[in-house]
C-alpha cells in the first residue's frame, strides 16, 4: 500500500444531539454529530413509528366502514 493515499481511520466519539447518547465509531474525522442514532431512532424505538402506524389503520377502518354502509 502507498503511503499518504489513505485517510487517516480514527476512533471516534460519536455523539447523538437529539438524546445525547455517545458511542465509538470509526471515521475519518475526528468527531462526529448524528441527529439520531439507533437509541432514539423511531426505527429503532418503534415509538414514532406506532402512532403513525395505528393513525393509518383507524383510517382505514372508517374508510371501510364506509363502505359496508353503503
Ligand atoms: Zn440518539
Amino acid at each position: 500500500m502507498k503511503k499518504g493515499i489513505h485517510p487517516t481511520y480514527n476512533k471516534v466519539t460519536v455523539t447523538c444531539t437529539s438524546c445525547g447518547a455517545t458511542f465509538e465509531s470509526g471515521s475519518t474525522m475526528k468527531e462526529l454529530r448524528v441527529d439520531t442514532c439507533s437509541k432514539c431512532h423511531p426505527f429503532y424505538t418503534g415509538q414514532q413509528k406506532f402512532v403513525q402506524a395505528a393513525g393509518r389503520v383507524e383510517r382505514f377502518n372508517k374508510r371501510l366502514e364506509k363502505k359496508e354502509n353503503k
